[in-house]
This record gives C-alpha cells, sequence and structure tokens, in this order.
C-alpha cells in the first residue's frame, strides 16, 4: 500500500516536472512561471495527500470535538433567570427603564427566556418583571388599615388631637433649644468608640445572606390596631414622628413588623401562580424571589424595620425621597436611632436598590455613627463589628 502511494506520488510528481521541463523549453522567458508552477503543485498535492493518509485520525479528532461541542451547549441550562442577587436583577431593570422602547424588547425577550414553555402567561411574567422591590409587590402600603399617622396612633391610645398640637409645640420647643447643635451629629454618643458587640440586637445583620436565626425572639408590640414592630422601637418610632409632626412634616407609617408565616403566604401564592401559569418549581421559585423577599431574610420579619410614606405621596419609589418627608428622614431619623437602610450608592453593598422609605432601627449610637461615616449596615458590620 504505502509503496503503490508513493509509486503514485513518484509518478504525479514526474508528470508535473516533465511537464514544466518541455513548458520550459519551450518558452524560456516563462521559465519563472513553470517553476512556480511545479512548487505550488506538489505542495497542494503533498498537503491532500498527508490528509488524506491520515484521514482515520482527522475523523476521530472532529468527532471528539463536535462531542465537545454538543456537550456544553446542552450544560446551559434552558432557562436564564440564575439571578441570585435583587440588585442585579433591579439593574436589568433600570437599564431597560431608560428606553420604553427597548424595555419593551427586553421584557418580551425575558418572557420567551423565562417562559421556556409556550403557553406560559406572558402577562403574569410582565407583571413579576415589572414589580420594582418586595414592598412594593406586597402592596400593603396602599391599603388604609395598614397605614398609620401620629394622630390615629394618639387616639388609638386615648389621646386627643389637643394633646398631640400640644405635645408636639413641647417638642417643637425643646428642639428650638437644642437648634445650635441640631446641625452638628452630637458627640455625647460613643460615636468615636468604633466597637459595636454582634450580640445587640439593634444593629442585628438580615439580609438574603444572613438570614434570621430559627431560635431568634423579641418582644412584639402594637403601635395600633394590626400593626406591629419590635416593642423596644414604638417609643423613638414615636419620637420621630412627633419631632417630625413639630416641624409640620406628616409621616405615616405602614408595613412594619410582617410575620414569617405571612411572608411565607405571600411567598407561595406566587410561586403558586407561575407555577399555574405554566412554569416549572424552579423557574417559579427564582421568579418570586424576586418580587416577594424570600421568607427569613426580610427586616420586616424581626419588627425592626417600618416603611414611610407621607400625606400626598404614597408611593413607595425614589420620588418619596425627594418629599419634604423623605428629606427631613434623611437628614433626622438617626438622631432617634433609625437609618435608612438602602441608601442611593450602596446598591452593590445591600444588593437592594435605593429604599428612601424603608427605615431600620439600629439605635441612636450606630445610627449616629452610621451617618457620620456614611456606611450602611453590611459595611458596619464589616469592619466594626466585634
Ligand atoms: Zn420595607
Amino acid at each position: 500500500m504505502n509503496a503503490s502511494n508513493s509509486v503514485k506520488k513518484f509518478s504525479y510528481k514526474e508528470k508535473v516536472i516533465s511537464k514544466v521541463c518541455s513548458f520550459n523549453r519551450k518558452h524560456k522567458a516563462l521559465k519563472l512561471f513553470g517553476i512556480l508552477y511545479a512548487i505550488i503543485a506538489i505542495s497542494v498535492y503533498n498537503f491532500l495527500f498527508y490528509f488524506y493518509r491520515n484521514s482515520k485520525r482527522f475523523t476521530c479528532l472532529a468527532c471528539i470535538l463536535l462531542f465537545f461541542v454538543a456537550s456544553s451547549s446542552f450544560s446551559y441550562p434552558g432557562m436564564a433567570l440564575t439571578i441570585s442577587f435583587a440588585s442585579d436583577f433591579e439593574k436589568i431593570e433600570n437599564e431597560t427603564a431608560e428606553n420604553e422602547a427597548v424595555a419593551d424588547t427586553t421584557i418580551e425577550e425575558s418572557d420567551a427566556e423565562l417562559a421556556s414553555v409556550e403557553d406560559v402567561d406572558s402577562e403574569v411574567i410582565r407583571e413579576a418583571l415589572s414589580s420594582e422591590n418586595p414592598d412594593v409587590a406586597e402592596s400593603e402600603h396602599l391599603n388604609p388599615e395598614k397605614q398609620a399617622s401620629l394622630s390615629d396612633i394618639l387616639e388609638a391610645s386615648g389621646t386627643d388631637a389637643y394633646d398631640i398640637d400640644e405635645r408636639a409645640e413641647v417638642l417643637g420647643a425643646s428642639k428650638a433649644a437644642d437648634d445650635p447643635d441640631a446641625n452638628t451629629l452630637s458627640d455625647d454618643s460613643n460615636v468615636n468608640d468604633p466597637e459595636f458587640s454582634s450580640d445587640d440586637w439593634k444593629i442585628m445583620l438580615v439580609n438574603k445572606q444572613h438570614p434570621i436565626p430559627d431560635d431568634y425572639k423579641f418582644p412584639l408590640g402594637t403601635i395600633t390596631g394590626t400593626m406591629r414592630c419590635d416593642e423596644r422601637i414604638i417609643s423613638p418610632l414615636l419620637d420621630m414622628m412627633k419631632a417630625a409632626h413639630a416641624e409640620g412634616v406628616s409621616l405615616i407609617i405602614c408595613s412594619p413588623y410582617r410575620d414569617m408565616d405571612r411572608q411565607t403566604m405571600l411567598f407561595d401564592t406566587k410561586i403558586n401562580r407561575y407555577m399555574e401559569a405554566g412554569m416549572s418549581y424552579m423557574d417559579a421559585y427564582n421568579l418570586a424571589s424576586q418580587a416577594v423577599t424570600v421568607p427569613g431574610s426580610s427586616e420586616h420579619q424581626v419588627g425592626l424595620a417600618i416603611d414611610i410614606i407621607t400625606d400626598g405621596y404614597s408611593s413607595l419609589d425614589e420620588g418619596f425621597g425627594n418629599t419634604r418627608a423623605g428629606k427631613w428622614l434623611s437628614e433626622n431619623s438617626y438622631k432617634y436611632g433609625f437609618v435608612l437602610r438602602y441608601p442611593l450608592g450602596k446598591e452593590d453593598i445591600t444588593s437592594i436598590e435605593f429604599e428612601p422609605w424603608h427605615f431600620r432601627y439600629v439605635g441612636v449610637d450606630a445610627a449616629t455613627f452610621m451617618v457620620q461615616n456614611d456606611i450602611c449596615l453590611e459595611e458596619l458590620w464589616n469592619t466594626y463589628v466585634k
């Protein structure tokens, strides 16, 4: 076989050379072209012959390559929703919000990706994708029974409106007396002592990475009606509301404490809805975790977080930050131990978009220290909590 191949090879080469020789004899001026032709023809022949001789090897190699390409394309999940942080999702949302035309296309594309099953109700997915944050998705703030102004709270506790105004005046007067210090952070708290204890309930860190411990217990107090929160924060909360009232700023609290059952119920309801629309459990879980906080990772469940709206502005959105109440809170809440939990510019750290309405009680010391150093709770824990 090899011998016959080499004979073939030799005869082809010989043929080419003899042709070129006779050509060169006839056209001496084109001798160079003849030689070039011979070189190219023989090289191409050798090259092809090499492949022909190794055809089995190359076939095997091609099969292996094909196998790898095919298997790696199967390793990607059919559904592209593997987002683990709310902020990632919200970033996509924010980008799309900038351009409605783009948003429509993106949502349509997402529909296709998310659905991965043709009969999924795209309206359900569209609605889930349009939920900007868990607080809004739960819509409690729109229910008047789930809202409480200072007068609602004091009336319920048997204090009449006259008393409120009177108290407000007293508070306003005492505040006026303190005014020189009002714009500077007070030094009487231990703000220069950057050590906070991890056992301190006030600075408890609750987020997706730090779910509420199973054995966590706290005293549940009633603000008014069915609205409850950690009993220990009711007094500073009322002080803050009174101080705002004294300055003519209305604060209406909503969505304080939500129990685990309620959070679980909200979450399961979402999952069931998406599954009814044709999604698999995993797909539905992923989508639900974008719309409702995963049970066990919401600060509302430990009664330390309060959502706040104001007269004439009941939307839980960034616009609240521009209202008088939003501005007053961002400037003064720390004096009563409350911090804006998800500040603008800290989204990468908190994994939650800017929420000017969501306030978290951390105590006056921690709040003052956090405001003074412009840090969020995660940053406080990373550096100053021992
Ligand atoms: Zn909230």
